[in-house]
Parts: structure tokens; C-alpha cells; sequence
């Protein structure tokens, strides 16, 4: 069998694909996983529902606890002052957010170019919720099935807990999980040795 460092491309980035859509259907402790392994890439954060990306954001997010009034326009804010605000924000906090791509992911479907989010500025948010039109509706659409499919669940929930018949996550199922972030972290590095980039 081939290792991953000398499998082709075309092979690497199928199974590359694979992986992330498997791993983005995994509980909330698995994703944080990967961001501690820095794997939260952008394709990855569009296929995370909502309440996920949330508790991401909530649980790793670089700017916690910090003044978020400086992440949007003040009034009467002058165009120079402006763009030193952003600047700062975005050298300060942004660019080692492991949780960037979520940030940014969250806010283009919430329709939030108020601020900064995802060391991106209004503008070029805008832009990349236009390049991206459709599959942000289609995001929003799957965001409100699963808003209503959670309180359904939830009611099924406790009643499953009262008869006993709820099940949770097994350990086996971790993991499987686990051992998929480990072969996608290693299909990363090897992709990224193969073209020099060691950032
Ligand atoms: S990318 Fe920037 S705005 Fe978004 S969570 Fe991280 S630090 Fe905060």
C-alpha cells in the first residue's frame, strides 16, 4: 500500500475531502480537536451547522473577554482612523485565531458585516458573501432545519432519559473520530511538504 507522502495528488485531496466531511459531522469535542491540531480550514467551518460554529467561537475564540467595541466603526469615525482600528484589531486578535474560518463562516450567514469577523473587513465581507450567494442561502436553509429538528429532538431527548433509552456518543465512535484527525492532520502536513510550504 502507498504511504500518504507518496500518494498522488488527486488522491490525497479526495480523501482529504472525505475525511472533512466526515469529521464535520462529529460532536463539538472532536472539532475542537481539530482546531487544537489547526485543521480548521474554510472548506470545513461551510460544512458545520450553526450551533456548532457557535460553540467553537465560544470555546477558542482569540478575542474573549476582550473589547469588541473595537471591532466596529465608532461614530464619526474618520476613513484614517478607521483603518488603523482595523488594522489593529486584526494583527492584534485575528490573524492567529484558530477559529477564524468559523468566525467568518457564522457572520456571512448571520449577514453580519457590521464588524470585523474572520480578520476580514466589511467590505471584503461583503465580497465573499457575494461570491458565495448560493451556498449561503443553502447554509441558512439547512441552519433553521436543524433549529426546528433540535427542539423536536430535545423533546425526545428527555423522554428517551426518562425511559433510559438515550444514547450518547461511545467511545469506539471517538475514537474512529480521533484517529481521522490524526490521518488528516498527517494527509495536511504531507500536502504541504510536497509544495515547500511549511507554515
Ligand atoms: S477571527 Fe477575529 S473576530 Fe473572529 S473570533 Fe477570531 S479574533 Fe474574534
Amino acid at each position: 500500500m502507498l504511504s500518504i507522502a507518496s500518494a498522488p495528488e488527486t488522491d490525497m485531496v479526495a480523501r482529504e475531502k472525505e475525511l472533512t466531511a466526515y469529521l464535520a459531522s462529529r460532536p463539538i469535542d472532536v472539532l475542537l480537536d481539530l482546531v487544537d491540531h489547526d485543521l480548521l480550514t474554510a472548506d470545513l467551518a461551510r460544512q458545520l451547522d450553526r450551533p456548532k460554529l457557535t460553540a467553537l467561537l465560544e470555546r477558542r475564540a482569540s478575542c474573549q473577554g476582550e473589547d469588541t467595541d473595537l471591532f466596529y466603526a465608532g461614530d464619526g469615525e474618520s476613513h484614517f482612523d478607521g483603518e488603523l482600528r482595523r488594522q489593529h484589531v486584526i494583527y492584534t486578535w485575528c490573524t492567529g485565531c484558530p477559529v477564524a474560518t468559523a468566525c467568518l463562516e457564522r457572520a456571512l450567514r448571520d449577514k453580519d458585516s457590521g464588524g470585523i469577523h474572520g480578520g476580514l473587513t466589511e467590505q471584503e465581507q461583503r465580497d465573499e458573501a457575494r461570491a458565495h450567494a448560493q451556498r449561503l442561502a443553502q447554509a441558512r436553509t439547512n441552519d433553521a432545519r436543524i433549529a426546528a429538528e433540535e427542539s423536536a429532538y430535545l423533546r425526545a431527548a428527555r423522554r428517551a432519559a426518562r425511559t433510559g433509552a438515550f444514547t450518547k456518543a461511545t467511545p469506539l465512535s471517538i475514537e474512529r473520530a480521533r484517529t481521522a484527525v490524526a490521518e488528516l492532520s498527517e494527509l495536511r502536513a504531507a500536502r504541504r511538504a510536497r509544495t515547500g510550504w511549511t507554515a
